[in-house]
Formats: structure tokens, C-alpha cells, sequence
């Protein structure tokens, strides 16, 4: 099959995916033969290409948010169902957060596109127990940035905190945030966009942020809740000054750059600064049933495989409207 390999980290600028062909994967027990219809680009990617995460596998195939069909009946899985591989590949099942309800923090999990091979390529392998049934409402291309930008964005929603009326601050606008305003207007939030690139901040206000600022503008009015999505730390400070008191800032990404020394009266009057890390199912089912009833409408940018190294240069600079998609098979 063809695929994009990462043999070693390197600089997205210097193209470091191979473009090239590779045994089809074997399913093993309880795995599921998925042919990938189109696989999402995401920032996580990124930190995986460019070494920022640490190899876990090497070579590897990255990608995790795949939409494909079932190659071959297994697993109670029906051939030509159409599913998705999101992050969270498998856990152990047995650790004391799996066993807690809090897979998501699983000490023994294995994630796609990094520990294991996920869906730049035209195969891949999943779990059967940690695949998602797609809603029919969506076409591949769009649903594909549902399995992660979608489902961590909905998470990061949760852990913010942010309800009915509240007014909720993203800070970075890409596939995540683009995703997450969705809902958040869904429950009734008012949404204010702090983001670098002028045309992630008309994308803001096209989908119904009431401000959209740059990354040096203060939002108009006092936020209850904040998400970074950004990988930058001084947005943690930045959030925190906008933010009420007894507000939460939640940072959505795996990977962020050294966050400044923080002023105690900024996070004084019980002020909460949280991490967002993985999903559970859970989370996953809720925010797929939730994106089918609203619905979701995701921007997508559309690469061939063969263009996985442009599409994560165009991502490094800004350049991606909504998500980044590789469309595999047409
Ligand atoms: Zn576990
Ligand atoms: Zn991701």
C-alpha cells in the first residue's frame, strides 16, 4: 500500500515524510482492517514530525483522525461500515485511571499516529473496541477533523468549564477551535477569538464570534472560560488576564512552549489553569452524537497523500482555513 513514513524527526521544511510503498498491514485479534478514505492533518502530527514528541515508533505512519471503511468483516464490524481511528488507540484496561473511569490518563495506552502506525497511508489497523461508528450526515473529507480537533476541542469545552450565557475566550483558531466555537455557541456561549493570522480571525466572525482579536488585543469583556489551543505559553498569561475570577484556562494541546512565570495575582480569587490530555469513548460518543444534532459543519482543506508534507507546512504557517484533510481514496 502507499503511505507517508516518517523515518526521523525533522524540520516540516525539509519534507521528512517519504511518499512510498509499504506492506498492507495484518489484523491481529481484535484488531479491524480500516481502508482510509481520508485522514485529518493535526498539530499533534506536527509535534510527532518535527520530534517535539519523542519517537515512540520508528519508522511510523502518522495520522489519527482516520475515516475509512471496514476492509473485511471482523470483530462484529460489518465489511464497508464506515468508522473512524481517532488519537487514543487502545489502553491497558487495568491501570488504576482506566479502572477509575479515566482512560483518558491511561499509564499503558498506545496512540495512533505515534506509538502505533495510524492513516497517512491507503491501511490501517485499529482496535475494534476503540472505533467510532461516523454519523451519515457527514462526508468523509468533513468528518475526519472530527476525531480529533472535535473531540479534544470538546473535551477542552468540558474542562473549561464554560456554560449556558458564559462568554469563552479561544486563543488560536484552527481545526479545533473552528470546531469548538460550533458548539459553544450550540450551548448559548459568546465566543471571543484571540488569533495571530487575520484570516483565522474572519473565520471567527464568520461563524459567530462576537470579537476576534490579535494576540497582543485584550478581549472586550471579562471571560468565565478560556482555551489555548495555540502551542504558545505566554497565552496562558494572556488568557489569565482576561479571565473572571474563578475562571479556568484550559490548554488543549499535547505540547506547548515554556509558559512565563506567573504573577500569583493573576491566578489569585481561585483562578484554575488545566491541562486537556487524550479523550475518554466517552467524550468521543457524546461529541459525535452532539456534532450529528447541531450539525457541525467543518472548513476543510483538501492534499492528496503524496502533498501530507505541504499540508503540514501550510499548518506550521498559518495557512490552513479550518482543518487541514488528506483525501486517500476517492
Ligand atoms: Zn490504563
Ligand atoms: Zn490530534
Amino acid at each position: 500500500m502507499q503511505a507517508c513514513l516518517l523515518r526521523a524527526p525533522a524540520p516540516v521544511e525539509t519534507n521528512p515524510l517519504d511518499f512510498t510503498d509499504v506492506p498492507r498491514p495484518d489484523p491481529g485479534p481484535g484488531q479491524v482492517l480500516v481502508r482510509v478514505h481520508a485522514c485529518g492533518v493535526c498539530r499533534t502530527d506536527l509535534h510527532v514530525v518535527e520530534g517535539e514528541l519523542a519517537p515512540r515508533r520508528s519508522p511510523v505512519i502518522p495520522g489519527h483522525q482516520v475515516v475509512g471503511v471496514v476492509e473485511r468483516p471482523a470483530e462484529g464490524f460489518a465489511a464497508g461500515t464506515r468508522v473512524g481511528i481517532a488519537w487514543l488507540h487502545r489502553t491497558d484496561g487495568t491501570c488504576e485511571y482506566c479502572r477509575a473511569g479515566q482512560e483518558n490518563l491511561c499509564d499503558d495506552a498506545a496512540f495512533t499516529g505515534w506509538t502505533v502506525d495510524g492513516g497517512y497511508a491507503e491501511y490501517a489497523l485499529a482496535d475494534a473496541r476503540f472505533l467510532y461508528r461516523i454519523p451519515e450526515g457527514f462526508a468523509d473529507l468533513h468528518a475526519a477533523p472530527l476525531l480529533c480537533a472535535g473531540i479534544i476541542g470538546f473535551r477542552s469545552l468540558r474542562l473549561s468549564g464554560i456554560r449556558r450565557g458564559g462568554r469563552l475566550g479561544l486563543y488560536g483558531f484552527g481545526g479545533a477551535a473552528h470546531v469548538a466555537i460550533q458548539v459553544a455557541r450550540h450551548w448559548g456561549a459568546e465566543v471571543y477569538a484571540v488569533t495571530r493570522d487575520e484570516r483565522h480571525r474572519r473565520l471567527a466572525r464568520e461563524l459567530g464570534a462576537v470579537w476576534a482579536g490579535g494576540s497582543h488585543d485584550v478581549p472586550p469583556a471579562k471571560l468565565d472560560s478560556a482555551i489555548i489551543f495555540a502551542p504558545a505559553g505566554e497565552l496562558v498569561i494572556a488568557a489569565l488576564k482576561a479571565l473572571k475570577k474563578g475562571g479556568t484556562v484550559a490548554l488543549g494541546g499535547i505540547h506547548m512552549s515554556p509558559i512565563p512565570p506567573i504573577d500569583y495575582a493573576l491566578l489569585y480569587h481561585e483562578r484554575v489553569v488545566r491541562s486537556v490530555a487524550n479523550n475518554t469513548r466517552q467524550d468521543g460518543e457524546d461529541f459525535l452524537r452532539v456534532a450529528a444534532e447541531i450539525p457541525i459543519h467543518t472548513e476543510v482543506q483538501v492534499f492528496p497523500l503524496e502533498a501530507a508534507n505541504q499540508a503540514l507546512n501550510a499548518l506550521k504557517n498559518d495557512a490552513i482555513r479550518g482543518a487541514a484533510v488528506l483525501q486517500i481514496t476517492p
